[in-house]
């Protein structure tokens, strides 16, 4: 279920230096092509559906496509953000289209800071198998400890 964009709608960030799409794919996924300023996904094999790509595209241009035998006959999943709210548009096989609505956080992207003042892993961890929030003290999230 790669991702796929729209070449009718993606304006490749209006030349950005860095598109939306490229910043936000934790696989690094999305590519821009400078010739057309289009961007597609380069490795659709790899892709992991998170969604990120599809949520953060100011213009609609992505797509989830999913496959045949799970969402067949047109079936699809699209986001929408707003400022404050996400609004998730599902049409069904049979054609039933139903919205739902959630508020979003407004942290700034890029804002969070996760290891603001922690030191710096050494080469001598990297045969540690301790997760970082072990190694801390801090709670773990474990089946046994779903914190
Ligand atoms: S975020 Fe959307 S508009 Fe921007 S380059 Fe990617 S697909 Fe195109
Ligand atoms: S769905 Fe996720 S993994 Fe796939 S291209 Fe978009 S951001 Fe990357």
């Amino acid at each position: 279920m790669p991702s796929y964009v729209n070449p009718e709608k993606c304006d490749g960030c209006k030349g950005g230096e860095k598109t939306a799409c490229m910043y936000i794919c934790p696989n690094d996924l999305m590519v821009l092509d400078p010739n057309v300023m289009k961007a597609y996904n380069q490795e659709p094999d790899q892709c992991w559906e998170c969604y990120n790509c599809v949520k953060i595209c100011p213009q609609g241009a992505i797509e989830v496509r999913h496959y045949a035998d799970i969402c067949p006959l047109g079936g699809y999943v699209q986001p929408m953000r707003s400022s404050d709210s996400i609004m998730w548009t599902i049409k069904f096989r049979n054609g039933s289209i139903k919205r739902f609505k959630y508020p979003i956080r407004t942290t700034p992207e890029g804002s969070i800071q996760p290891y603001e003042g922690e030191p710096s892993p050494g080469a001598d961890q990297l045969d540690n198998e301790v997760l970082f929030t072990e190694s801390a003290g801090r709670a773990t999230c474990t089946p046994s400890n779903p914190v």
